[in-house]
């Protein structure tokens, strides 16, 4: 007897269940395995779709920042071709070391660029977190009269990646310069993957970060990629 007709004793009716879609677990979505329950390979898709909304809703990335896109950037000009190579490298592992820093002028495209590497770490299924240093230190100033300063901070470390944009635009209170030495200590320690942005061309740098400048000028952890472009125009064409 085919198992979706059942003898009721009088005569042999159809039971009006459809097959299931999944052969495997029959729609269950799990499967027993020898260490408990594991999911079904149907749900595959679904969980990588749901991942990634997690993690997009993670990074904080603001919406216009959210469609850049490496082939958009415009690279006529040298010094965004190299900097464009250089997230390129730092995206596929091919860069050697975990953090990536790029120097340059005003409007050349540096905070489309974060978010490039924000996106890209996203659709690789990383944790990635973009943070415009300015709204991060005001955010962690803030959380001290709610106490959410810890809390703000520690997310900071947690990233796979973190997208520091516009970094050395603050005036440098022992609290500010405290504050991204030790975020800036931790991640270096642990090689954290960091992108960082920055006007400030580093014989700039000021005494007071000098803690932070010896850790970017660190050729075993970070690149340095200075770009000499003019203010970036946008798309292609
Ligand atoms: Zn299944």
């Amino acid at each position: 007897m085919p198992p979706n007709r059942r003898n009721t004793g009088e005569s042999t009716v159809s039971v009006l269940t459809a097959p299931p879609d999944c052969p495997i677990c029959r729609d269950q979505h799990w499967l027993q395995g020898t260490d408990g329950l594991v999911r079904c390979q149907c749900q595959a898709e679904e969980d990588r779709q749901r991942h990634s909304e997690v993690l997009w809703r993670i990074s904080e990335l603001p919406e216009p920042l959210r469609d850049a896109s490496l082939k958009a950037f415009d690279v006529r000009h040298r010094g965004n071709r190299i900097v464009r190579d250089a997230v390129v490298g730092f995206l596929s592992g091919s860069m050697t070391t975990p953090w990536l820093a790029i120097v340059g002028g005003f409007e050349t495209g540096k905070s489309y660029l974060a978010g490039c590497v924000v996106r890209g770490s996203v659709e690789q299924g990383h944790y990635a977190l973009y943070r415009y240093v300015p709204n991060m230190l005001r955010r962690i100033k803030e959380g001290f009269s709610n106490g959410t300063s810890a809390e703000e901070y520690r997310r900071l470390e947690e990233p796979e990646v973190l997208v520091l944009d516009d970094f050395g635009t603050e005036e440098w209170s022992p609290w500010v310069v405290e504050t991204l030495s030790e975020l800036f200590e931790h991640r270096y320690e642990r090689d954290k993957r960091t992108f960082v942005t920055t006007n400030l061309s580093l014989e700039k740098w000021p005494e007071q970060i000098g803690r932070i400048k010896r850790r970017i000028e660190d050729s075993a952890k970070c690149t340095i990629v200075v770009n000499n472009a003019p203010r970036y125009r946008g798309k292609k064409g």
